[in-house]
């Protein structure tokens, strides 16, 4: 069906190329005809000679970031979440998955070979690399120096569909401060200066702006339409709910600058109730980061879903009639991780997958660009020869059979590179069958102990479908992103 549509809306059709065929006279013996995967093999084959590129220009772009979603994140993922459903977990493909173009990303910042998320999310949403810790600016600018800020400013995605008219969003699970939603709107020389409390003194004097402060001040023409996450506690004044030093509520003074037809909203329910001629949205609902997914029985209540989110701010973001951008953060897939704890990290990756999934099912992918990728990946690591089938956040080796080590214990399929899950001192390895795998705070074991597990460096997947989502193919720059979204808007031709 995808196939078919795709064929009528390019614009330039490129038919899918019919081979001849022939049957081999001298065919050897095969016994292939009816194996399930030779027969997959075959519908996949067909599938993908039928997609047609569509080359026309993209009126919406949709950006969906798994934070620290790294290949091996991916492949537990769909594991984890066939096994919840019931089904091969092996075989199974989580909804971005199953998009018909995709590349590898190459992942390293200006001045590491392991970026982290701010130097990231510049390269993706602004087409440079530049040093981590920095958002929006070039790789002039250096980490915590205010005064490099200056003439290093380099525009997001996001502002140049602003600039262009049309509307633009982010949502996240995280502070809306943080690293990788601010990639859409801030330009700091260090991504911790989250809120004014968060900076020094002297940065301060010397006329940096906090993050809060770059979102709620941005020009009315560049000002984010749609703004959606945690964070609560960077806009209100220092107190009960806020950290902010100025004793400023930047809740309000967004309200008043966006007008009438804006909502400030806190609970679910209060997104859910948004007046239908609202324009503008800011959903701050908690004071910090989201809870994890796990947390939700307890410390979720009230708290929209990743993917709840995602298709308020879609109703929001398309009543501009000129398109829109909207950054999709799962950015607790790699704060699970930094935990060592595969079960945050994959319930988390279950939840993104899902609001791709309902996003994919909402919009037109004959003027809507989706891409999905992440940042940078994690040192999570799958081994040792558990069955099909096995819980993937079980021991290496058939079920009842461990696999034991050279030590004489088990170990698990899923383990870390690094993190709070090695070893502490010269204590022996933990016995994992002698631990509960599957509670919700485990950690798998890592190979060196760091309070926070450290981000990985191998190259990361991006997958696409709909206008110019063909470009995105082969190894690339995380930066080339950017290159293919400008391009996609068709921003390229009005440059001159
Ligand atoms: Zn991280």
């Amino acid at each position: 069906m995808r196939s078919l549509v795709l064929a009528l809306v390019a614009s330039v059709a490129i038919p899918a190329i019919a081979l001849p065929t022939k049957v081999l006279a001298q065919a050897p013996a095969s016994a292939s005809a009816n194996d399930p995967y030779y027969k997959a093999g075959e519908a996949a084959l067909a599938r993908q000679m039928a997609v047609v590129p569509n080359t026309g220009k993209a009126k919406n772009i949709i950006l969906f970031l798994g934070d620290g979603m790294g290949i091996s994140t991916i492949t537990a993922g769909r594991i984890y979440d066939g096994q919840l459903k019931g089904v091969d977990g092996e075989s199974n493909s989580l909804a971005f998955e199953k998009l018909p173009y995709s590349a590898l990303s190459k992942t390293y910042s200006h001045d590491t070979q392991v970026t982290d998320s701010a130097a990231g999310i510049t390269a993706i949403m602004s087409g440079v690399k530049t040093r981590n810790k920095i958002i929006g600016l070039t790789g002039a600018a250096i980490g915590e120096k205010c005064e490099t800020e200056k003439g290093a400013s380099v525009a997001s995605v996001a502002e140049l569909a602003k600039a262009d008219g049309r509307a633009a969003g982010v949502v996240t699970t995280t502070r809306v401060t943080h690293a990788t939603p601010a990639g859409a709107y801030a330009h700091t020389a260090y991504r911790d200066w989250e809120g004014d409390g968060d900076m020094p003194v002297e940065a301060r004097q010397a006329g940096c702006k906090d993050i809060a402060r770059q979102l709620i001040e941005a020009p009315d023409a560049l000002r984010l339409d749609v703004v959606m996450g945690g964070g609560r506690s960077r806009f209100l004044p220092d107190g009960k709910d806020g950290k902010r030093a100025d004793g400023r509520d930047l809740t309000a003074e967004w309200l008043k600058a966006e007008g009438p037809d804006s909502a400030y909203v806190t609970t679910v329910d209060q997104l859910k109730a948004i007046p239908a001629g609202a324009k503008h949205v800011l959903g701050l609902f908690a004071n910090e980061h989201l809870p994890y997914e796990v947390e939700r029985p307890v410390l979720g209540q009230g708290v929209p879903t990743l993917t709840e989110m995602a298709l308020s701010a879609i109703d929001v973001l398309s009543k501009n009639p000129n398109g829109y951008f909207l950054l999709v953060e799962g950015g607790k897939i790699d704060m699970g991780s930094h935990l060592d704890n595969a079960k945050r990290t994959l319930t988390e990756t279950v939840e993104f997958s899902k609001a791709v999934e309902a996003v994919l099912a909402k919009v037109d992918l004959k003027d809507t660009l989706v891409v999905v990728t992440a940042d940078h990946s994690h040192g999570l690591v799958i081994s040792g020869y558990a069955a099909r089938n096995a819980p993937i956040l079980g021991l290496a080796g058939n079920e009842g059979e461990p696999i034991l080590a050279g030590d004489g214990k088990a170990y698990t399929t899923l383990m870390f590179a690094t993190g709070p899950g090695g070893p502490e001192g010269v204590d022996a390895r933990r016995d994992p069958a002698k631990e509960d795998m599957d509670d919700v705070d485990y950690h798998q074991q890592a190979v060196v102990n760091l309070p926070s597990s450290a981000h990985a460096g191998e190259d990361v997947g991006v997958f696409a479908d709909g206008p110019q989502a063909f470009l995105l193919r082969g190894v690339v720059e995380e930066s080339y992103i950017f290159q293919v979204m400008r391009h996609a808007f068709g921003f390229d031709a009005k440059k001159k």
